[in-house]
């Protein structure tokens, strides 16, 4: 089987999105882009995660043709793509409906820069992108335009979240600290007026975790 170890790193994300809780049932999706970069793989469309299996995975190229797969690729196959297609630093895309980020996305409110890890990781408030449908081209030409080139989340109106990173490990790290940030932001909330940290030391701390921790 072709592309196995991207095969097998976007199933083993798709489980895990699952068994966090940051979906329920088939919602969600999974993408990265080949090593070899001619090539997508993504979760096919409304499938049990649980029973999903390498082989399941759907293989598009750039232009949205199907390569490979005997299912429908995810409904949010053109968001994707559109991620790829605009960004080249880019190499993995996680959608998730993880529940405290949607609180934010039905309140139609940017998740604020409030902890150090949100500035080291995301570096940017989460802006909500307008509201479309689910699946359909105008989602994705809004989510990409509103992503622009440097952001890494975004948060999708009524919907849900987009966390991209250049392999899965960093767009699972994106997605848990969006979440993460989330919920505290709700928690500060209740308990007085959340203090976001300054645009200096969110540029400050976002710059110094890319030289952070052990040297390979
Ligand atoms: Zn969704």
């Amino acid at each position: 089987m072709h592309y196995l170890e991207e095969r097998h790193a976007v199933l083993k994300c798709a489980r895990e999105i699952y068994t966090s809780g940051m979906v329920t049932g088939t919602w969600g999706n999974v993408s990265v882009r080949a090593a070899d970069k001619k090539l997508m793989i993504i979760t096919p469309s409304g499938m049990d995660y649980e029973t999903l299996e390498p082989e399941d995975m759907v293989l598009l190229d750039f232009n949205g043709q199907v390569v490979e797969g005997k299912y429908q690729p995810s409904i949010e196959t053109s968001l994707h793509l559109g991620i790829y297609q605009q960004r080249s630093d880019i190499d993995a895309v996680i959608h998730v409906h993880s529940p405290y980020a949607v609180a934010f996305a039905v309140a139609r409110k940017n998740i604020p820069v409030i902890l150090e890890e949100t500035a080291q990781v995301v570096g940017h408030e989460v802006e909500v992108a307008d509201y479309a449908h689910c699946g359909s081209q105008q989602l994705a030409d809004i989510a990409v335009q509103t992503l622009g080139n440097d952001k890494k989340a975004l948060l999708l109106a009524n919907h849900g979240l987009i966390a991209l990173g250049k392999d899965i490990p960093e767009a699972l790290k994106v997605s848990y600290i969006v979440e993460k940030t989330a919920m505290i932001s709700i928690y500060a909330t209740v308990l007085g007026t959340p203090h976001s940290l300054s645009p200096e030391d969110v540029s400050f701390l976002n710059q110094s975790f890319k030289s952070y921790g052990q040297k390979k």
